[in-house]
């Protein structure tokens, strides 16, 4: 049995994995999850898709801890259940996209405006889901 993504088709996987969104061949607004059928940009009439790949990086825009357990499919990882941090993240795209906070990082490792990397991780022996990880300049933990 080898890792596989939790969801097939919203990223890649491999040393520099990527979201994967649907950009529109008419008016170029990137939507994600990928999407197809008719653009939701009200001033567009496009009906067609390309595949596009998401930028790597993005900006917090804004956090929050699962204080509790999500309900049911939720899988706990841990028990007792641990508490884990969720990021929204804006995108140089426009769009802001929530993952979980990377394996090792909780709500104490963010502020809004810090930049953050997309990791794809092991949710379980199977699958695989995508997670922000904070990004750490180099010599910032030097200073403590
Ligand atoms: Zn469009």
């Amino acid at each position: 049995m080898s890792l596989g993504p939790a969801v097939e088709g919203w990223f890649t996987t491999g040393p520099e994995p990527a979201l994967l969104g649907s950009r529109c061949s008419t008016c170029a607004t990137v939507y994600f999850p990928p999407t197809s059928g008719f653009c939701r940009n009200p001033a567009c009439d496009g009906e067609e898709f390309e595949a596009a790949e998401l930028s790597r990086r993005g900006t917090v825009w804004s956090y929050t801890d699962a204080q509790y357990q999500p309900p049911a499919p939720y899988v706990a990882r841990t028990e007792p259940y641990q508490p884990f941090a969720l990021a929204a993240v804006e995108l140089p795209e426009g769009i802001t996209v929530l993952g979980q906070v990377a394996d090792g990082y909780g709500v104490a490792d963010l502020r809004v405006g810090a930049e953050v990397e997309l990791v794809v991780e092991p949710l379980d022996e199977q699958l695989l889901v995508w997670r922000w990880k904070p990004v750490t300049e180099l010599g910032e933990e030097a200073d403590q």
